[in-house]
């Protein structure tokens, strides 16, 4: 089995509803969506190592991931109560969908391959981020944020053949795992 194969079987094992190996994956960091990085309109604007200033400017993010050689693209759907819940289930299944991601990273990482996780929901890998005081304590097993990256994950999502919408009741948590 190739590597790429093998690693698919495993993001299905680890439970995520899609993965899709994406080979030469170039990934856009646009600045107009960076642009909603900001102290207004995100509460983690300035907080954490993976949103901005604190990953660097839009075009450090280009230059970061066009070192790498392709991608995998995996998403955690899943069904949203409609009233009573509907939080804390958001809450549950993104934590579940950046675990699995973590998990996923740490098994391709076991095998000698460099990973770069992008996700949405900011980086999991402390109980609380360093930032400003002190250089990040995990720089590799960060997960970095596709908002901060200036992702359009609609058209990640549709370069991998996956759904993405937001609807009333269901939920699309998509990350990519950038491969070198
Ligand atoms: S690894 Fe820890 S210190 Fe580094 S960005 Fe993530 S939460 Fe912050």
């Amino acid at each position: 089995m190739a590597p790429f194969e093998r690693y698919i079987v495993a993001a299905l094992k680890l439970g995520f509803s899609h993965a899709v190996f994406l080979p030469g994956l170039k990934l856009c960091c646009r600045p107009e969506i960076r642009k909603y990085c900001n102290w207004e309109q995100c509460q983690n604007y300035g907080t954490t190592w993976v949103c901005p200033p604190g990953c660097g400017s839009i075009e450090e993010c280009q230059e970061r991931v066009l070192g790498y050689r392709a991608g995998i693209v995996v998403q955690t759907v899943g069904k949203i109560p409609p009233h009573d819940g509907k939080w804390e289930k958001l809450c549950s299944l993104r934590q579940e969908h950046n675990s699995r991601l973590h998990a996923l990273a740490d098994r391709i990482r076991a095998e000698g391959c460099v990973v770069l996780p992008l996700t949405t929901g900011g980086c999991t890998a402390c109980e609380s981020c360093t930032f400003p005081k002190r250089p990040c304590r995990k720089p590799e097993r960060r997960m970095h944020a596709l908002s901060a990256y200036g992702i359009n994950v609609g058209d990640l999502c549709k370069q991998a053949g996956l759904e993405y919408s937001f609807t009333e009741d269901i939920v699309y948590y998509t990350a990519c795992l950038l491969l070198k």
